[in-house]
């Protein structure tokens, strides 16, 4: 599912975000980028050790909640690996929400200062940080369109969901936000 504006274009797949060939992808990370499971994990484990050997080298104090620091990304496809640090959810009044778009207006910000024309997210805070879904999905949608639309890039922002539930969530999400979403 897509939406095109401009030239353009924002999408929605079900996949896996190690796989993707877009120029950058983004990791769900923890704010000491000490590795972990889910999507760190799986990125780390896939892109080799010499994506935490740059990290730990370009950022020993970590990265805030809220914010991205950018690294190569090993034996990955993607050029870059943006890694965010997304807020874990405590009931919604810890500003979650600021947090969350924050740190992915952050990515984007990243992707276009390092020339990436392609970049790929995956649910960020939806999994171990517990953050509801379809709340995470509506704030990480406006800030990609948003973004879009002020910076006239990244040409192509995709969301890839893990499962076909997640996707469903977000699917919903997007036709709420624009009514003429594609596919
Ligand atoms: P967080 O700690 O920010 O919540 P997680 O890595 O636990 O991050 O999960 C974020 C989301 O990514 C979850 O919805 C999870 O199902 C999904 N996920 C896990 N592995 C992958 C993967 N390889 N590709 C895409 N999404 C994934």
């Amino acid at each position: 599912m897509y939406v095109q504006r401009n030239g353009l274009t924002l999408e929605l797949v079900e996949g896996d975000i190690t796989l993707q060939d877009t120029d950058a992808i983004v990791n769900a990370a923890n704010s000491r980028l000490a590795g972990g499971g889910g999507v760190d994990g799986a990125i780390h484990r896939r892109g080799g050790p010499a994506i935490m050997a740059e990290t730990d080298e370009k950022y020993p104090e970590g990265c805030p909640t809220g914010s991205a620091v950018i690294s190569g990304a090993g034996r990955l496809a993607a050029k870059y690996v943006i890694h965010a640090v997304g807020p874990v959810w405590s009931g919604g009044s810890h500003r979650e929400p600021e947090l969350l778009a924050c740190a992915v207006e952050r990515c984007l910000e990243l992707a276009l200062d390092s020339g990436c024309r392609s970049i790929a997210f995956p649910a960020i805070s939806t999994g171990i940080y517990g953050y509801p879904r379809g709340d995470a999905a509506r704030i990480v949608l406006q800030v990609a369109l948003d973004f879009q639309d002020r910076f006239q890039g990244p040409a192509l922002i995709r969301f890839v969901l893990f499962d076909h539930s997640a996707y469903s969530d977000f699917a919903e999400a997007l036709r709420e936000l624009v009514p003429q979403t594609e596919g």
